[in-house]
């Protein structure tokens, strides 16, 4: 994830994160790199055919899609962007900052962290 958000800098680098999900906690079993079709230093997108086959891949092997990460240049905090989206999915958001520790965020009323453990 986070040589995935070194080589595309400035864009910000998105994928999806790939597990299964214990209670509070997330566990990721493989991350997914996609592209970032808004091609943006702010914002992230992606191609809503592309993620479909990740989630039919996934559930063929009895995953599921947990949420996705992207990278963040100024810090970890999710952008009221990225709240604005969180509200409607119950994904978790893994954040790559460019410097300190990777985090994972849920919203539950209201924008949370999360605990998350890479398998
Ligand atoms: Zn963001």
């Amino acid at each position: 994830m986070r040589k995935d958000a070194q080589a595309r800098k400035p864009e910000e680098a998105c994928g999806l994160l790939i597990g299964r999900q214990e209670g509070d906690k997330a566990i990721v079993t493989e991350v997914v790199p996609m592209a970032n079709v808004s091609r943006s230093p702010e914002r992230f997108s992606i191609d809503s055919e592309e993620m479909y086959a990740v989630l039919q891949e996934a559930e063929d092997k009895g995953m599921t899609v947990l949420g996705s990460y992207h990278s963040h240049p100024s810090g970890h905090v999710p952008s009221c962007l990225d709240a604005k989206y969180m509200q409607h999915t119950s994904y978790v958001w893994m954040i790559v900052p460019d410097t300190g520790n990777v985090r994972a965020y849920v919203f539950q009323d209201g924008v949370k962290e999360m605990r998350m453990e890479e398998a």
